[in-house]
């Protein structure tokens, strides 16, 4: 089932999130709704928090940079890369900050230069609660600390220059309100209710 994606503006999208356990109420189908939303929505990744959930889950599918790079490695991580992330926790960040163009689904039609750390080590359960100890670089990294952002209620719109997020400013109050084009189903905050 497609779920809604919350709009920037939303509360949940600034809360830290809280663990799961095993026990957390139809896990295996909210897990599978969340990738099919963000298929839906053409994402690469999707934390609880932006379908309304504080909890510390995200899903990732990274296989659309699978074509994009001209480094074959990079091209076969990329297309391999689905999974699971539950109560993550990044405990390792290290080499040199690089920049690239990243959007995100609750923020439609913003793309912003974000400049992360290269590389990291993660710890985190996968949706069978296997444990795994992973390190990446590069896009993955990337695409998780993104994700691993929201869960800690932090936007990659919070990492842009203080001059550029002034200039957005407007844009955002307008995604707030609904004022904008999207292909995929979403709730806006601060929405009018038509009759
Ligand atoms: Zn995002």
């Amino acid at each position: 089932m497609e779920l809604p994606i919350v709009a920037y503006g939303d509360p949940v999208l600034r809360k830290k999130a809280e663990e799961i356990d095993e026990n957390y109420p139809n896990l295996s189908k909210l897990i599978e709704d969340m990738f099919e939303t963000m298929y839906a929505s053409n994402g690469v990744g999707l934390a609880a928090p932006q379908i309304g959930l504080p909890i510390r889950l995200f899903v990732v599918d990274a296989a659309p940079f699978a074509e994009d790079d001209d480094d074959d490695e990079v091209d076969e991580a990329c297309a391999d890369f689905k999974r699971v992330f539950i109560n993550p926790v990044i405990f390792e960040e290290t080499g040199d900050e690089w920049g690239f163009e990243e959007g995100c689904l609750s923020i439609p039609g913003i793309r912003e230069e974000v400049k992360r750390k290269e590389r990291l080590k993660i710890e985190y359960y996968d949706e069978n609660w296997d444990l795994y100890e992973e390190e990446l670089d590069g896009i993955l990294a990337r695409i998780v600390q993104h994700e691993y952002d929201h869960i800690e209620g932090i936007l990659f719109t919070d990492k842009i220059s203080p001059l550029r997020r002034t200039l957005l400013q407007g844009r955002l109050v307008d995604i707030s309100k609904g004022k904008v084009d999207v292909n995929y189903k979403m709730r806006f905050p601060k929405q009018q209710r038509k009759r």
